[in-house]
């Protein structure tokens, strides 16, 4: 019994095989640091901006032929934009970066990470011309419908932003991936419901869930000594998880069920430095209980 609609069962259909993912550092800023909508960026970010695991440092070719230069000829992959916000500059500079990456024909798909408040008619027509060459879709920071977290967490923008960006970008045909965090300061069970009713109501075609991290140089970080922050247990983790998943329609494609602990950098909350582990987790509880995505519907 498939528990879930993940994305390596969706390739598999697809394509007949995994595809590997190229994690790039596109070289992008993002305007809720560099001060065009706020400065200090998302209290859990990085400096990194979420590409703590990106071996950065070259150009963008470069960075994709180190992982392909290795592959076997057979192999697939999706070129991944990343860090920061990877629609944040002008249509001519982002078509040549999102060119740079599709180097090699084995890279099969195109992921755009990025924050809604910088997609517009310009980028989505661009981002729209690359499904001639590949698959495309373009993933949002959401983390939560919530606006009152959204100020907490200085996300700087409405979840009414993120509704205008998913439609515009589903106007151009262009799929969409939500990010969504769990564990956000202030968020408890109703929150996290009313983020998957939001988006019961929006064209999205995957989600992409994340353990919230407290890791070192963050504004959360210091929140958290300060005792202003507590992150949720493991089992509150799994149990959410558990209630976005039964609670989401079945052909929406789970990205993934929580990240990758940032090496060196994670504070808190120690359950969530093994991956494998708490997907094990995830895993056999829904199992045990007989519930598979979608079922609570
Ligand atoms: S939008 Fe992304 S890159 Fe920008 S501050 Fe927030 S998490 Fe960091």
């Amino acid at each position: 019994m498939e528990l879930y609609n993940n994305l390596s069962t969706y390739f598999r259909k697809r394509y007949g095989k995994r595809i590997k993912k190229i994690c790039i550092d596109g070289g992008f800023s993002c305007p809720n640091r560099d001060g065009k909508c706020g400065t200090g960026g998302c209290i859990y970010c990085g400096e990194r901006g979420a590409g703590e695991h990106i071996v950065g440092g070259a150009d963008i070719a470069e960075q994709v032929k180190r992982v392909t230069d290795k592959a076997d000829r057979s192999e697939l992959f999706t070129a991944y934009f990343q860090s920061f916000t990877n629609t944040y500059a002008d249509t001519e500079v982002l078509r040549s970066k999102y060119d740079a990456a599709l180097c090699d024909e084995r890279i099969v798909a195109l992921a755009i990470g990025t924050r809604p408040d910088c997609i517009d008619e310009y980028t989505a027509r661009l981002i729209a011309e690359y499904k001639k060459r590949c698959d495309v879709w373009v993933e949002l920071g959401l983390q939560t419908a919530n606006d009152e977290t959204a100020e907490i967490i200085n996300r700087g923008y409405k979840t009414s932003v993120f509704d205008r960006a998913v439609e515009l970008l589903r106007r151009y045909g262009i799929p969409v991936v939500v990010h969504l965090i769990i564990g956000l300061p202030g968020e408890d069970d109703k929150d996290i419901a009313d983020t998957v009713e939001h988006l019961a109501g929006l064209d999205i075609w995957g989600i992409k869930l994340h353990g919230i991290y407290v890791m070192r140089g963050t504004r959360l970080a210091q929140m958290y000594e300060s005792g202003d922050y507590t992150p949720p247990t493991e089992d509150e983790y799994i149990r959410r998880v558990i209630y976005v998943l039964t609670h989401t329609p079945k052909e929406r494609v789970i990205h993934r069920l929580t990240g990758d602990s940032p090496e060196g950098m994670l504070i808190a909350p120690e359950w969530n430095s093994d991956k494998n582990r708490l997907i094990s987790k995830i895993q056999s509880k829904m199992r045990d209980e007989g519930l598979t995505q979608g079922c609570k519907l």
